[in-house]
């Protein structure tokens, strides 16, 4: 009898654990939104009467990535997300068109369709109902999916050959970096159909990813989604400011504002295992910092990952043949000279394969190869088709990267300062300080520094000095972003 009493409490005891475990796990799955006052966007006057076509992607036919047995269609997503944002935009003054406002698609029979595919049809005519409605902006919204569980984060995609559109990808994604646990993801070049076809500056934003198991919940919660629609729209309503700034004649203190002096910091030699002050670097994610991952190493696909998900730039570090130099760092997968065309457009490839958000490459070593014209011709060309561009770490007086990236028409940069060739702390920290000097005087500087011997004392005088650098005024960026204002994509790449 006793023992029966004492099993039924056991029974209560362990009952009333599991009810108190479920209710935590509830609270905090909960996701927490930020305070959505819709009420404070109502206050910039760049917003008003501009016209914003929204694009809630799939539809119809088409119900773009799911879960079925969840009953979570992406189309489903895309609207709430899209009516949401409408509804925030209206109350600011915009005028928004939707490319759809229920479950439904574009795509015509295929006697009126002739040769279009039904995806190209639906897209052609989301497009035209944009162009007459005299849309500013097109933005279409998306969810994402991939093999790869771990893959989590809302991104934007521009196009490339577009300033506007980047700059617009890139005030969106600055808001949707800001939602609470979000994953921290730069905008990037897409090579879509509808960008490259819509006649206004447009972008896609993949809000997050379907196959990863956590973002999947909150995709469907409705305080999420109105997290999203705020960021989204904080976004535009950004992008507009920057219209209206660069339209208006500027006054003293706006020229001031745009023209802060810019300072990007390149840390290369990451993907190699045994190489000092990696996790100190990436310690250092409230800086916008690039990093440059050798391909074909033990630690590349996870050192790419990392630097991606806590929010840094990432480059190909690409192992080139030196002149003189010790041969051993090279590494593997590097291109040295007399190689054929097709042996460095396949080590490229590879390099690419492994750090497939890449937005650029720059040279590791390379003081022979960078001066070979037959060379660096078959790089530029590949960096060209990928969207990449090319950072040159001038390791050669000689070096012809320049003049051929200007040919081929691959946006190009290049190092103004080495940061740590003198390992010591306080050699580094008055590099970075010379950095930042240089950037008062030229509008921009670019620095590299390194993870290796001295990577510790590069990690701790970034963190050091950085802040000195702000307090002066200098803006951190990535080096993407020194690309921007120089524009060079308008005039380079014609995707007709
Ligand atoms: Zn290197």
């Amino acid at each position: 009898m006793k023992k029966l009493r004492l099993l039924v409490i056991k029974k209560r005891v362990l009952y009333l654990f599991i009810l108190s475990f479920l209710t935590l796990i509830l609270t905090y799955t909960e996701y927490k939104p930020i305070t959505t006052t819709f009420g404070e966007l109502m206050a910039p006057i760049c917003i008003i009467n501009k016209k914003v076509f929204l694009d809630p992607g799939h539809g119809g036919e088409d119900p773009g990535c799911n879960d079925p047995r969840l009953g979570i269609y992406e189309e489903d997503i895309n609207l709430k997300v899209a009516s949401k944002t409408r509804e925030i935009l209206t109350k600011a003054g915009a005028e928004v068109i939707m490319s759809r406002e229920s479950d439904k698609d574009y795509v015509l029979p295929k006697a009126l369709r002739g040769d279009m595919t039904k995806k190209r049809c639906d897209l052609t005519t989301r497009i035209s109902i944009a162009e007459e409605g005299k849309a500013d902006v097109f933005v279409s919204l998306h969810v994402n999916a991939t093999r790869k569980r771990s893959y989590a984060g809302a991104e934007t995609f521009y196009n490339p050959a577009e300033p506007d559109s980047v700059l617009l990808a890139q005030n969106i994604q600055k808001h949707l970096r800001s939602i609470p646990d979000m994953t921290k993801r730069i905008p990037k070049p897409g090579n879509y159909f509808l960008l490259k076809n819509a006649s206004m500056p447009s972008v896609i934003v993949e809000m997050g990813y379907l196959s990863n198991s956590k973002e999947k919940e909150l995709l469907v919660q409705e305080s999420y989604q109105e997290a999203l629609a705020l960021a989204i729209s904080r976004g535009l309503i950004d992008y507009f400011k920057d219209c209206t700034l660069r339209l208006e004649s500027p006054s003293v203190t706006d020229v001031i504002a745009i023209q802060k002096p810019k300072v990007a910091i390149i840390i290369d030699d990451l993907g190699h295992p045994y190489n000092k002050g990696v996790e100190e670097i990436m310690a250092l994610h409230k800086y916008p910092l690039t990093l440059a991952v050798m391909p074909n190493m033990e630690k590349t696909v996870e050192h790419a990952l990392r630097a991606e998900k806590n929010g840094f730039e990432v480059l190909i570090h690409m192992p080139m043949e030196p002149e003189y130099g010790n041969s051993n760092w090279l590494g593997p997968g590097a291109i040295k000279n007399k190689m054929s065309r097709q042996e460095i457009t396949l080590n490229l490839r590879k390099a690419l394969d492994q750090i497939p958000n890449a937005v650029g490459l720059n040279n590791h070593m390379g003081s022979l190869v960078t001066q070979k014209r037959e060379l660096m011709l078959p790089v530029m060309e590949f960096l060209k088709e990928n969207y990449l561009f090319y950072v040159d770490s001038r390791t050669s007086e000689k070096t012809v990267c320049r003049d051929i990236a200007g040919e081929v028409g691959v946006p190009y940069t290049e190092r103004t300062l080495f940061l740590d060739n003198q390992y010591d702390y306080a050699s580094i920290k008055r590099e970075i300080l010379k950095l930042g000097q240089l950037a008062q005087l030229n509008g921009y500087a670019i620095g590299i520094g390194h993870v290796g011997p001295q990577g510790l004392n590069t990690a701790k005088a970034l963190a050091d000095t950085l802040p000195l650098l702000e307090e002066q005024g200098i803006d951190l960026v990535f080096v993407s972003e020194l690309f921007v204002e120089q524009n060079p994509f308008k005039k380079t790449i014609s995707d007709g």
